[in-house]
């Protein structure tokens, strides 16, 4: 039997047009449609109200950890997703070639939140420790790439950890092996910064169009900005090629003055994600919707946060079902508030921004299934 859905009376924010409209959504068998298709249908419609509501199509995190059973940072899938408004969440190099079946039995199949991977190089992911790449006999071969690749739909790129602390004596060599992966799946490669060696004018001329830098933002030394806050060379001519700066703001990876000097002279970060685990889900990331309230006090528009964590993280990753409201596409959607509540918001380097409104989940929806309300 069908099923329709039209849900009223909410704000709506379509992240391909401008502007925030008071309109409905329709809703036939899991897919969006149009409100006068569903009446069309009648009689048998469900109607949801979301008066004093946005509603956007389901967000979407880029950079999370929820490998619960094999890393010790792993948290609930559904904790981080449906139940803070998000339908989509990547998983970013918890796991690798070798332990990928264990994520995808125990997490990607078990959870409501749709769960998607950014593979790690290193084949147990950060299941032996956080120095995956320190040992070259660990990196994945090619031929085990497109093995996994080719028989796992739901991974969507590669992870590469480029600090020092990961990579140890091997310097920039894993991300040069990153990139023959990458060439020969065709898939993003998601990199992560921090502290050095390997240093950013190494990391930067691998990268590539769709490639995705996350901790973009971080407030350590040697990071993409000069001292007068300019993108290092290497970092701008990456940004031109069409590499893509993500928030991930993490325990030690997001700084209120990096972005704020970014801002200045640059554009709006492509995509906002979390990096969000056990250790930081309490302090300082809390959520995605916390993340993005940290945006809009930093000035980014509501428009802005929701393009960041809808259509543009769903084109980093070659998603054509989510992130978007086009008519006939998967029925994820994320309703939200935005409530007046004076919060503190803290960043990575402790620094507090107090806000006066803040982002809060109200209701999640997954094919057209109300799967969270709040
Ligand atoms: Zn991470």
């Amino acid at each position: 039997m069908s099923s329709y859905t039209i849900i009223q009376n909410g704000f709506v924010i379509d992240p391909e047009k401008s502007g925030i409209e008071q309109k409905e959504i329709g809703i036939i068998d899991g897919k969006l449609a149009d409100s006068k298709d569903v009446l069309a249908q009648g009689p048998n419609i469900e109607y949801i109200d979301a008066e004093g509501a946005c509603i956007a199509p389901g967000f979407i995190d880029l950079h999370v950890h929820v490998f619960k059973d094999a890393t010790t940072l792993g948290i609930a899938a559904d904790l981080v997703g449906i139940m803070q408004g998000v339908t989509t969440i990547v998983d970013a190099g918890s796991s690798g070639y070798a332990n990928y079946q264990l994520l995808k039995e125990t997490v990607i199949e078990q959870s409501e939140t749709e769960v998607l991977a950014f593979l790690n190089i290193a084949k147990d992911g950060l299941g032996a420790g956080l120095s995956e790449l320190a040992d070259p006999k660990s990196l994945m071969s090619i031929e085990e790439a497109k093995e996994i690749f080719a028989n796992e739909p739901q991974i969507v790129g590669l992870k590469a950890r480029m600090s020092g602390s990961v990579v140890k004596e091997q310097g920039i060599a894993p991300l040069e092996h990153a990139r023959q992966l990458a060439d020969a799946l065709q898939k993003p490669i998601m990199v992560h910064i921090g502290n050095p060696p390997p240093y950013l004018n190494e990391v930067f001329p691998l990268l590539e169009q769709g490639d995705v830098v996350t901790h973009a933002f971080h407030g350590k030394k040697n990071g993409i900005l000069n001292e007068e806050g300019y993108l290092l060379d290497s970092a701008a001519e990456a940004l031109q090629r069409g590499v893509l700066f993500d928030v991930g703001h993490g325990t030690s990876s997001f700084s209120y003055q990096t972005l704020r000097k970014f801002k200045e002279n640059y554009t709006e970060p492509f995509s906002i994600s979390t990096d969000i685990y056990l250790n930081n889900y309490d302090n300082p990331v809390g959520s995605l919707m916390l993340t993005m309230t940290k945006l809009l006090e930093l000035g980014f528009t509501l428009e802005e946060v929701v393009r960041a964590v809808t259509i543009r993280a769903a084109q980093a990753i070659s998603l054509t079902e989510q992130g978007t409201l086009r008519h006939g596409t998967r029925a994820d959607l994320t309703l939200f508030t935005l409530q007046d509540k004076v919060t503190n918001l803290v960043d990575s380097e402790g620094v507090v921004l107090v806000a006066n409104r803040v982002l809060q989940p109200k209701m999640t929806v997954r094919n057209g299934r109300v799967v969270f309300r709040q």
